[in-house]
């Protein structure tokens, strides 16, 4: 579920994201938002689905995003093993391709 706190812990500034209208049940403005590819609020690549979001202080923003980063942030089940196991064969796969990449690793723990 897409949520301003989620939204937060990516980084993304809830002021920069576009003012939305209120929510309407055909949800024409989301439609008509699709006719132009805005830039992806992660990666700044073309979005592909648009969505939006209550953003306590800033009101409803549209939230645009490319659909990589649609899958990347859509929740998951739970793995069935720890949390910490599943880190340390992430960290290791990363040193072992020596990627040159930045990694960033979002968890719903502290
Ligand atoms: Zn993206």
């Amino acid at each position: 579920m897409l949520t301003a706190d989620l939204l937060i812990s990516l980084g993304i500034d809830l002021a920069a994201l576009d003012p939305a209208p209120q929510w309407t049940p055909r949800d024409v403005p989301g439609l008509e938002r699709l006719k132009v590819r805005h830039p992806c609020v992660c990666c700044g690549q073309p979005s592909t689905v648009v969505g939006a979001v209550e953003a306590p202080g800033f009101g409803r923003r549209w939230v645009d995003r490319c659909t990589r980063c649609l899958v990347a942030m859509t929740p998951r089940g739970r793995s069935a093993a720890p949390l910490e196991d599943t880190l340390d064969v992430l960290r290791k796969a990363v040193r072992e391709a020596e990627l040159t990449i930045p990694l960033k690793i979002v968890t719903d723990k502290a």
